[in-house]
């Protein structure tokens, strides 16, 4: 079986869980604050506040800079609903765009023309589907020229950049995911960056029940403090990450050089993805039928994603527009194959023969 996903845990880890638990101090203290501090100087921002997961992270961020009830936040109809479901935790309107289908992110010349047509669109929310950077330059230019805030969702994008700068570091917050299967992990756990000190403070606020001083609560906040246990992972998993990412990208490589398959288009090679998927696209509506071949065949698979997100039926009250062609087309072709960095040799030929074969 060559599986989907697989967290690259070692001894590091483990001593550094035992020594934790061996200090006494489990809960959110001094390891917390070092994982804050070497991720966010690791991705180029000035502060990072670590959360109990990518979602708290993304509602953090939003509430952080200022988004709030009634507001209107600009974002992708294409993602892992987390993205839409922390505009709404917000108490902020979602308004969706379509995506480009060479990439899969948000299509970012239809921002401007949103922006142009409706001022009262407060905040744009991209993320960096898959592991590929958004045109972040061309987000920012138009963010900048109508004063809206950017948020970006780096879920599944640790490490990645465009133009030589980290994403997580181009708009006025950013929040991270450590889910098992993301580029790196602390179990559960996330983390909000910036570079701006009253969002940080904010966030810091939020996150801990708006507590500076001990029991003197200055708004009403949340539990979302990650733990001494999940961020001494953290710390682990962080020293791996350019070497995994690395060989994600190498193992991308090899497959966009390898796989002869005219029923396929394959992601592009760009500089800056970090490839947290590989994901084709099956032409012809054969999908299904590939999706069988490779359970035959005992080759992992997912499909992110197969429905909208204004199509969900979490949202059937909302009423949310649905027309989004290339979502449409894109959700009925789209097949994330095999990636990670444990993926040996073998494993990696056995993917690329059962492609070439189907
Ligand atoms: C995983 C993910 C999240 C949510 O992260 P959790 O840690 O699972 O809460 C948000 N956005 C995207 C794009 C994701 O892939």
């Amino acid at each position: 079986m060559v599986r989907m996903a697989c967290p690259n845990l070692g001894e590091e880890e483990k001593l550094a869980v035992c020594n934790v638990l061996d200090s006494g101090m489990i809960a959110s203290g001094s390891v917390v604050k070092k994982f804050e501090e070497e991720f966010a100087s690791y991705c180029g921002a000035e502060y990072g506040i670590a959360t109990t997961s990518g979602t708290t992270a993304l509602e953090i961020a939003l509430k952080s800079v200022g988004i709030g009830p009634g507001d209107k936040v600009l974002t992708t109809a294409f993602s892992f609903i987390a993205s839409t479901n922390a505009i709404i935790y917000a108490g902020a309107v979602p308004e969706f765009l379509d995506i480009k289908k060479e990439t899969f992110n948000i299509n970012e010349e239809e921002i401007e023309t949103k922006l142009a047509q409706d001022s009262s669109i407060k905040a744009i929310l991209v993320v960096h589907l898959y592991g590929r950077p958004c045109n972040m330059e061309s987000i920012m230019r138009v963010a900048h020229k109508y004063g809206v805030k950017v948020i970006e969702d780096c879920a599944q994008a640790h490490g990645a950049s465009f133009m030589g700068k980290k994403v997580g570091t181009f708009g006025d917050a950013a929040a991270f995911s450590f889910y098992p299967t993301k580029n790196m992990t602390t179990g559960e756990g996330g983390m909000v960056l910036t570079s701006k000190e009253e969002v940080a403070e904010k966030a810091s606020l939020l996150i801990n029940h708006g507590m500076k001083v001990r029991y003197h609560h200055e708004i009403i906040g949340y539990n979302y403090r990650m733990t001494n246990i999940a961020a001494a992972i953290g710390l682990c998993q962080l020293k791996k990450l350019e070497d995994n990412n690395r060989k994600r990208i190498r193992n991308a490589q090899y497959y966009i050089e390898n796989m002869i398959n005219t029923k396929l288009i394959l992601p592009e090679l760009v500089e800056g993805h970090v490839y947290h998927q590989f994901t084709i696209r099956v032409l012809e509506r054969k999908r299904e039928e590939l999706c069988s071949y490779l359970d035959e065949k005992q080759i992992g698979y997912s499909i992110f994603y197969p429905l909208s997100i204004p199509e969900q039926k979490c949202y059937e009250g909302y009423h949310f527009l649905n027309e989004y062609p290339n979502v449409d087309e894109i959700k009925q072709e789209v097949l994330s194959l095999p990636i990670h960095p444990l993926l040996t040799g073998q494993d990696l030929k056995e993917v690329i023969n059962a492609i070439n074969a189907f």
